[in-house]
């Protein structure tokens, strides 16, 4: 079943939602709809529904939003690559690695943290990225909401949403 792109009131993407909930807070009068998906209607015995596509809130929540920092989080904003042989892993096959060890004074932080396969984890191990010449690919950060959002989204998901993911 489609799913249905929650924004907030100033139009900032939240989540998304799907149809049941869609729904539920267009009738329970928290949100509005902003778009339908055109190909595709709910019915029941006595009316029919588009399905909404994009759904505004009537309350402004988006500045709150920040990405929880877990493991799940990681792999996705590392797009499930490890960050030092550049191959890519099913979560169950990633682990965690810390850029600097904690034994060497590094935190566990979204800047500390990058996704690694068990080899590299091990080769690596209590070394600093100097001293094993082991680079993360890509400087770890913390992701905003938006990016993180449009990183679950598949291919075609990606397609029919990408006009409301504007960067703030
Ligand atoms: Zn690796």
């Amino acid at each position: 079943m489609r799913q249905t792109l929650l924004l907030d009131s100033s139009y900032y993407p939240l989540q998304m939602i799907d149809w049941k909930k869609a729904l539920t807070l267009f009738f329970t009068e928290r949100a509005e709809v902003v778009e339908h998906h055109q190909d595709i209607e709910i019915s029941s015995p006595s009316k029919s529904f588009k399905l909404p596509k994009v759904m505004r809130l009537f309350t402004k929540i988006g500045d709150i939003n920040v990405v929880k920092f877990n493991r799940q989080n990681i792999f996705y904003r590392d797009d499930f690559t490890c960050q030092y042989c550049a191959q890519k892993f099913k979560a169950i096959d990633l682990t965690l690695d810390h850029v600097v060890p904690r034994s060497r004074g590094g935190k566990t932080s979204w800047l500390n943290i990058v996704s690694a396969c068990e080899k590299c984890n091990n080769k690596k191990a209590d070394k600093l990225p100097h001293e094993c010449r082991m680079q993360p690919l890509k400087k770890p950060i913390e992701p905003q909401w938006i990016s993180m959002l449009m990183m679950k989204l598949t291919h075609n998901e990606k397609d029919v949403w990408k006009d409301w993911f504007h960067f703030k």
